[in-house]
C-alpha cells in the first residue's frame, strides 16, 4: 500500500495524508484540528494513527491546525530548525520535535523522506519526496520558480502534487489585490503560475509518472479548467497521465501507487 489523499489544497489551507505499509503521515496541517480530524475520518484514519507531521514551511495555510492538533495528540513534528523556531512560539508545550537539515533525507519506518529547498518567501521552505519500496511521490507547492534543484529532486517519480497557483491574466486583472501583492505572488519567491507548472511538468515527464494532482489554486486568480488546459498543452493527446485539481473544500480522490 502506498496511497496519497490530499485533505485540502488551496491558498487557505493545505494538508495531505500518506498511507503506506509502514507509516501514516501528514504533510502540513493547514486546516483546523477539527477539520483535519473530520477529513481524516473520511479516510477511516483516526488521529492516533498519524505517526508524524512533516512541515514544508511556516505560512498559516500550512500550519494553522498544528498547535491545537499537537496539544491534543502530541504527534511528532518534522521540520527544519528555522521553521521550528517560529512554530515553537505558538507551541511551547509541544516536545516531540524532529529537526532535519534542509537537503537531507531521513526515514520514518520504511518510508524515506528526501527534503529539498524551494524558493518561497518563508524562513526555510522545503519540498518533499517520499518513497517506500518502488513507490515515490513528490510534494512541490509554494515555490516562486523551479530551480535546478527542484527539477532534479522531482525526477523519476510515480506521482506528484504540483502547485498551479494562478493564471497570469487573471492575476493581472484582479482588482482585489494591490500591485505589491501581485508582485509578491508572481515573484521568484512567490507561487507557480499555471504556465510555470506546465513547464516544470514538461521537464519531469517520463514513462513511470502516472499521477499529477494540481494544487494550491488561488480562489480568485485561477480556475481548474485553466490549470488543466495549461498542463494539457505540454502533454500528448494520448498521454495516460492522470491529472486533476485538488481543492479546498473536500478530500481528493486517493492516489494509489501500490
Ligand atoms: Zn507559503
Ligand atoms: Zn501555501
Amino acid at each position: 500500500m502506498f496511497e496519497i489523499t490530499i485533505l485540502a489544497s488551496s491558498s487557505s489551507g493545505n494538508s495531505a495524508l500518506l498511507r503506506s505499509e509502514s507509516a501514516t503521515i501528514l504533510v502540513d496541517a493547514g486546516l483546523s484540528a477539527r477539520q483535519l480530524t473530520e477529513r481524516l475520518s473520511q479516510c477511516s484514519v483516526s488521529p492516533s494513527e498519524i505517526g508524524a507531521i512533516l512541515i514544508t514551511h511556516e505560512h498559516s495555510d500550512h500550519v494553522k491546525g498544528l498547535p491545537q492538533w499537537c496539544k491534543q495528540h502530541g504527534t511528532p513534528v518534522y521540520c527544519n530548525r528555522h521553521t521550528a523556531t517560529l512554530l515553537r512560539e505558538k507551541m511551547s508545550t509541544h516536545h516531540a520535535w524532529n529537526i532535519f537539515e534542509t537537503g537531507s533525507s531521513f526515514s520514518l519506518n520504511a518510508v524515506s523522506v528526501q527534503t529539498f529547498s524551494i524558493p518561497h518567501d518563508a524562513v526555510d521552505p522545503v519540498g518533499f519526496v517520499v518513497r517506500e519500496k518502488d513507490y515515490s511521490f513528490g510534494f512541490a507547492t509554494d515555490l516562486g520558480y523551479a530551480t535546478r534543484l527542484v527539477i532534479d529532486s522531482l525526477q523519476g517519480l510515480d506521482g506528484l502534487l504540483l502547485e498551479a497557483n494562478y493564471d497570469e491574466e487573471l492575476l493581472q486583472q484582479d482588482s482585489k489585490r494591490p500591485w505589491a501583492v501581485k508582485q509578491r505572488i508572481a515573484s521568484r519567491h512567490g507561487h507557480l503560475s499555471n504556465n510555470a507548472a506546465a513547464e516544470l511538468l514538461r521537464q519531469l515527464l517520463h514513462e513511470k509518472l502516472q499521477h499529477v494532482a494540481l494544487g494550491h489554486l488561488s480562489a480568485d486568480c485561477n480556475r481548474e479548467a485553466l490549470a488543466l488546459e495549461a498542463i494539457n498543452r505540454v502533454l500528448d493527446a494520448t498521454s495516460p497521465l492522470q491529472r486533476w485539481c485538488a481543492g479546498p473544500n473536500q478530500i481528493s480522490r486517493t492516489i494509489r501507487l501500490g
